[in-house]
């Protein structure tokens, strides 16, 4: 009889593996034992192991993630069953805490089925589905530490909870009707569609924190959640029934469809079709065609923010309202979102007209996750519930705490050899989002009872994620470190040595400028900086961001004062002028981002912007894709010069060439400097990977026309973190490869 150790390593622990291992060597008719160790799972196995090795490798549990396994052969005495062993005590060190899982198949069938006892129980899960994150207030993650503590499991889920060949064995947040959670007020099926079909708005507390929800089919209804959330134009995202209505708005590619349904379950960005369909509607219980009125939903974007329901609550509201609903994180702009009963109760007063609520505490909070697809490759653009915490190994076994930027903050830890990056925060400007950022930097390093080797932060002296660090330094009595921004952006997204092209909006360069147009060249301890875009005043400071005309006048100031009549008569024109000979608070700058909302201004696409990234969203939106010109550039000395490129702009805009064209070519020529640079690089450097990330690369068109020029003969790595959320993965590589002695 031969006997097998198999060590696995990889998210084994607290994703059902040894259930699993349980039944299918049961089934196999192998004995044996298997465990959780210090890094991973431990199986011995008597009999023939390799139909069990075969179906590891082919067929795991959904949610584990296997990295290695290895199997060695063993002496022994035949166990006469296969047991569950417990644990080996090791410290939590390893456990890592899994995000938010969408409802699966099998608790979808039974929230349908009216025989089973949890038939249409919003609070269903399973060992392979449910909340996680959220309701996790400590490790090891056992009941007693989430906010289920407060439910005594009756008979019949203890039962289940207990008994290894149950799909709830040993499901933390397993509950029923008897001795769950409870929706409040218990109407709420009826309030919900009464509420739905009168166009109210109503305040729904859902997974990671509370949501606002109207009709998105009648316009008057979202019209007026805009107005009382003060919200103008940026887009609103839809959580719809099925993948069917999907597909009469968007494009949906198969990549796409894969994305929408995975247990992550996003709000995808997707392309709006030339030709919306239109939707069956029910009104007074009959059907009527009616389309969505996309001038409200998301005014003047090609791209659309759509999720699946996600909880089994949600497929409830949408089994009684097949519609399309708004869901918009319930916050006033800057604030954080709403996750208490008693805070939604005091905030939203003003917004919501009907209030949903449960009585599962909401532990940590956590935004829907954003992603696109580009091509085969997802990015993600905010890193929220589902898709975060998310671990990747890493290099180094250093402790490091890495605080991320100011925009989009999220923050990152490494320990044993793996970097996690904490789900979405938001910006930091806002004194209760940096309340918040602390407590979760407290609460994680105490579930893992960790005190960090080094502590890494931006460079930007005055950035409130800086001095958030350093407080945290002292305290712990740690040392600190400062990384470049666009640094971090690429190490972010490959460590090795690359050429990368860090695009963005914003971020302090070592010369005390602003930087946003960065071709470095690079690895995971330090960078040169090959070519820069050429820098120009950003008249005003940060007010320029919100105000583009101004970027376009000190662009244009830079070409001739004769570029500069077509603004003559303008008075805000006259006032940038003033204020750019003064030099007074003009700090200079080579962003990308700028760039693009300059030349939005220009073509007259976005003149005034509501929400970061609107200008460019807006030219990448109008640019005519069947367009294949370019315009004239030049690179000199390491400066990209966008000179020749601004002018060949307003002449051909003067002879009438028309917006979409000319925003095109513009893309167009970005990615022939992009070629330019690489290879002039590639010369020296032989073929190294030209890495891309930084807010710029969440364009799809550019992404695509980079593609074009350079595929097949560069190897191309584009982030899969281009925003900031994805900075503190950077520096906390960084921090560990480059500061903390292995
Ligand atoms: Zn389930
Ligand atoms: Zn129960
Ligand atoms: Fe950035």
């Amino acid at each position: 009889m031969n006997a097998v150790s198999i060590h696995i390593t990889g998210i084994v622990q607290g994703v059902g593996f040894r259930p699993w291992v349980w039944k299918t060597a049961t089934e196999l008719g192998l004995t044996g034992s298997v465990q959780n160790n210090f890094d991973g799972v431990r199986i011995e196995l008597f009999g023939d192991s390799a139909p069990f090795l075969e179906k590891l490798e082919n067929d795991p549990p959904p949610l584990a993630r296997i990295d290695c396994i290895s199997v060695s052969e063993i002496e022994g005495e035949t166990p006469r069953d296969f047991t569950i062993r417990l644990s080996e005590d090791c410290g939590e060190a390893l456990q890592r805490i899994s995000p938010d899982i969408a409802i699966c198949g099998d608790c979808r069938r039974e929230l349908f089925d009216s025989t089973d006892r949890r038939f249409r129980y919003p609070f269903i899960n399973c060992v392979n589905c449910g909340p996680r994150f959220s309701i996790i207030e400590n490790l090891p993650y056992d009941r007693p530490q989430t906010s289920m503590r407060d439910f005594e499991l009756c008979s019949e889920c203890r039962s289940e909870y207990k008994n290894p060949a149950n799909r709830r064995y040993h499901a933390q947040p397993v509950c029923c009707p008897e001795c769950g959670p409870k929706i409040e007020p218990e109407n709420w099926e009826k309030i919900w569609l009464d509420s739905m079909a009168q166009g109210k708005i109503v305040a729904v507390k859902g997974i990671g924190g509370f949501h606002l929800a109207c009709d998105a089919l009648n316009p008057d209804a979202v019209k007026k959640l805009r107005k009382r959330k003060g919200r103008e134009s940026k887009p609103f995202a839809l959580m719809v029934p099925d993948l069917e209505w999907v597909k009469t708005v968007c494009e949906v590619s198969a990549e796409e469809e894969k994305l929408l349904l995975s247990r992550e379950r996003p709000i995808v960005l997707l392309k709006i079709l030339k030709e919306v369909g239109t939707v069956r509607r029910i009104v007074r219980g009959a059907f009527v065609e009616s389309t969505l009125s996309l001038e409200e939903i998301a005014p003047g974007l090609n791209t659309l923010g759509v999720m699946l329901p996600y909880s089994p609550m949600h497929e409830i509201m949408f089994d009684l309202f097949p519609h399309p609903a708004v869901m918009t994180s319930a916050n006033y702009s800057t604030e954080p979102m709403i996750h208490t009963n008693e805070k939604a109760r005091k905030k939203l007063g003003e917004i919501a007209d009907v209030f949903i609520t449960h009585n599962r505490g909401i532990i940590n909070r956590c935004d829907d996750p954003v992603c696109a697809v580009h091509g085969t490759q997802t990015i993600v653009i905010r890193p929220g519930r589902g898709i975060a915490p998310v671990s990747m190994p890493i290099d180094s076994d250093a402790c490091v705490l890495a605080f991320g930027a100011d925009m989009k903050n999220t923050f990152a830890l490494a320990h044993h050899g793996q970097v996690t990056l904490h789900p979405y925060i938001g910006d930091l400007e806002n004194p209760e989002t940096q309340a918040i950022l602390e407590q979760a930097i407290q609460r994680e390093l105490g579930c893992f009872k960790l005190t960090p080797d080094l502590i890494v932060h931006d460079l930007h002296p005055d950035y409130f994620s800086t001095r958030i660090a350093q407080t945290f330094a002292q305290k712990l009595r740690v040392k600190s470190r400062a990384v470049q921004h666009h640094h971090a952006h690429l190490v972010g997204t490959f460590s090795e040595k690359a050429v990368g092209f860090s695009f963005d909006g914003t971020g302090y360069g070592t010369d005390g400028t602003i930087w946003g147009g960065e071709v470095l060249l690079y690895d995971s301890t330090d960078f040169k900086r090959a070519f820069y875009l050429r820098p120009f005043a950003l008249p005003g400071g940060e007010m320029a961001v919100k105000n583009p005309q101004r970027v376009a006048v000190s662009l244009m100031r830079q070409i001739d004062e004769a570029s500069l009549r077509r603004f003559e008569r303008d008075e805000g024109v006259a006032s940038t002028l003033k204020l750019l000979e003064s030099g007074i608070n003009c700090p200079m700058t080579s962003s990308m981002g700028r760039l693009f909302d300059a030349v939005s201004c220009l073509l007259g696409i976005c003149e005034t912007p509501t929400f970061d990234g609107e200008a460019a969203m807006r030219l990448e939106a109008a640019a005519d894709e069947t367009e294949c010109g370019d315009l004239a550039f030049s690179i000199q000395g390491g400066q990209i010069d966008w000179r020749p490129m601004i002018r060949d702009l307003i002449d051909e805009m003067e002879q009438g060439v028309s917006a979409p064209v000319l925003a095109a070519r513009f893309h167009n020529t970005l990615a022939e400097i992009v070629y330019c640079c690489g290879a002039a690089l590639a010369k020296k450097q032989g073929r190294i990977p030209w890495v891309f990330s930084g807010g710029v690369f969440q364009n799809r068109l550019l992404v695509e026309r980079i593609e074009n020029v350079a595929d097949g003969e560069f190897e191309l790595v584009f982030s899969t973190y281009p925003t900031d959320s994805g900075i503190a993965l950077g520096q906390a590589v960084i921090g560990a490869e480059k500061w903390v002695s292995k």
